[in-house]
């Protein structure tokens, strides 16, 4: 019989964080990962450099007790930077207080103060290179290629393409899902001014919306950017069509003129980096009985347009944390309550992560989108307990997904209909007051 409570596969982001609060109630924990060590070995390219954090992960953070530590390394961002074809700029806040804003963070710094944190707790096992392989889950028994162990309950963060999810389907149909976007990424840097500067405004997240594609950037500690072009694989404006240095040039003229001068090595990083693939995945359950469960990108991976990847995944730990409360520590009943419940979050975030490409390479330009926005605004101050924007309800706040989402098409209906005219404004305050219960 293992000596540890529960075994966790994947130490990316949310397997340490998970593995600390569960130590943090007395579990022993068992934490393997594939890789080796990326304190020790710098690691290849990753999923991305920087990422945006907001309230769900910043809770969870400040759960484990290191929020202050990450802290010090945390760029806000207030806003979206638009930039248009005539390099001119256009700041759109993300809220209303001054205290509405994500923070730009670096992905490697924020896996290894959770790696730091977990060796610090003496309850967590940790271990690197170690691949999940196979599972008999009957026997609790797991296999990283030829060494065997035993588990007592098995938790898979192993992200995206996670090896536990394909055993567990071998087992039962979970009604897995993968929806691939059709459109890629590519990482570029925009490095700090020979003096050593920001090259850009670094207290905002930088859009440069072209319809079906756009270039975005996020800052880092160093004074550099991270930029991230986001285009289909294939068709008018794909990877596919930008190839030679005379293509990338072209087409980086045209689209983003100013970024010409920011990135100087924009035609080899564009050769030499590589297109990262964009899919969401779904799952309609996320237990295998009470032996085993996935979380994180293995149960949920959406795309990476509302900046929730992480810190859904983050906030799956914290709802993992309260249901042991709930089940009254009973681990076997957490795992079915998670799998089942938690799902339709799971859902809602994925779909509104999609729908929110189309709002930052797209709608942000037009005149409905504004229009929008400033009813959207007016609304939220004068029914602050009833009606806040769907973006603040997702990074500023803790509510679940699914009600996010089903608050922001009431919320869509009743100010497209008063921005075309159909509803009075009278009629648009009656309805929310009749609609959208007050936040208690
Ligand atoms: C371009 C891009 C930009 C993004 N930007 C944001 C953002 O701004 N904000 C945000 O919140 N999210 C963002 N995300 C999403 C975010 O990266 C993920 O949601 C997050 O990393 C999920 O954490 P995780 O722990 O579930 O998976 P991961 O962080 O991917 O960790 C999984 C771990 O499991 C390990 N592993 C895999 N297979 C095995 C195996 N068989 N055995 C053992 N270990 C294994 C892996 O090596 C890895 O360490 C972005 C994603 C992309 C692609």
């Amino acid at each position: 019989m293992n000596k540890f409570d529960i075994t966790l596969v994947g130490a990316g982001l949310s397997g340490p964080l998970l593995a600390s609060y569960l130590s943090k109630r007395g579990y022993k924990v068992d934490l393997y990962e594939r890789r080796s060590d990326m304190r020790k070995a710098p690691q290849g390219a990753g999923r991305s450099i920087n990422l945006a954090l907001s309230a769900r992960g910043i809770k969870a953070l400040r759960d484990i007790g290191i929020f202050e530590k990450i802290q010090k390394n945390l760029i806000p961002m207030k806003g979206r930077m638009l930039h248009d074809k005539n390099s001119n700029t256009h700041l759109q806040l993300y809220g209303q207080n001054k205290d509405e804003v994500i923070y730009s963070v670096s992905r490697s710094f924020l896996n290894i103060s959770l790696l730091d944190h977990v060796e610090r707790q003496k309850d967590i096992q940790l271990s690197f290179n170690h691949e999940l392989t196979d599972a008999d889950f009957e026997n609790k028994k797991i296999n990283f290629g030829d060494k065997a162990i035993s588990f007592n309950r098995l938790i898979g963060s192993d992200g995206f393409t996670s090896q536990l999810r394909n055993l567990m389907l071998k087992k039962e149909d979970l009604k897995f899902r993968k929806k691939p976007l059709g459109h890629g990424y590519k990482e570029l840097t925009i490095p700090p001014s020979l003096n050593g500067k920001y090259k850009m405004d670094p207290n905002a997240l930088h859009i440069w919306p072209r319809g079906n594609f756009m270039l975005i950037a996020l800052p880092n500690m160093d004074k550099s950017f991270t930029c991230t072009l986001f285009a289909p694989m294939k068709g008018v404006g794909s990877f596919e069509k930008i190839k030679s240095s005379d293509d990338i040039l072209f087409f980086f003229e045209t689209e983003f003129p100013d970024t010409i001068q920011l990135i100087p090595s924009l035609v080899d990083e564009f050769k030499n980096n590589p297109v990262g693939k964009l899919a969401s995945i779904y799952c309609e359950k996320w237990n295998y009985k009470d032996i085993a469960l996935i979380m994180g990108d293995a149960a949920h991976a959406i795309v990476p347009f509302f900046g929730q990847g992480m810190n859904a995944s983050f906030q799956d730990c914290t709802v993992i944390d309260s249901l042991i409360d709930k089940n009254s520590g009973d681990l076997g009943a957490m795992f079915n309550d998670f799998g089942t419940n938690h799902v339709e979050n799971g859902h809602a975030i994925a779909n509104m992560a999609l729908e929110n490409y189309i709002e930052m390479r797209d709608s942000v330009n037009n005149l409905d989108y504004k229009k929008h926005r400033e009813v959207e605004l007016l609304l939220e101050r004068r029914f602050p307990n009833r009606f806040i924007p769907r973006y603040s309800m997702v990074s500023f706040h803790e509510i679940p997904y699914a009600e996010v989402y089903r608050r922001g098409e009431i919320q869509l209906d009743l100010i497209s209909k008063f921005v075309s005219g159909e509803i009075s404004e009278v009629k648009l305050n009656e309805e929310i007051i009749k609609n959208l219960s007050l936040f208690v």
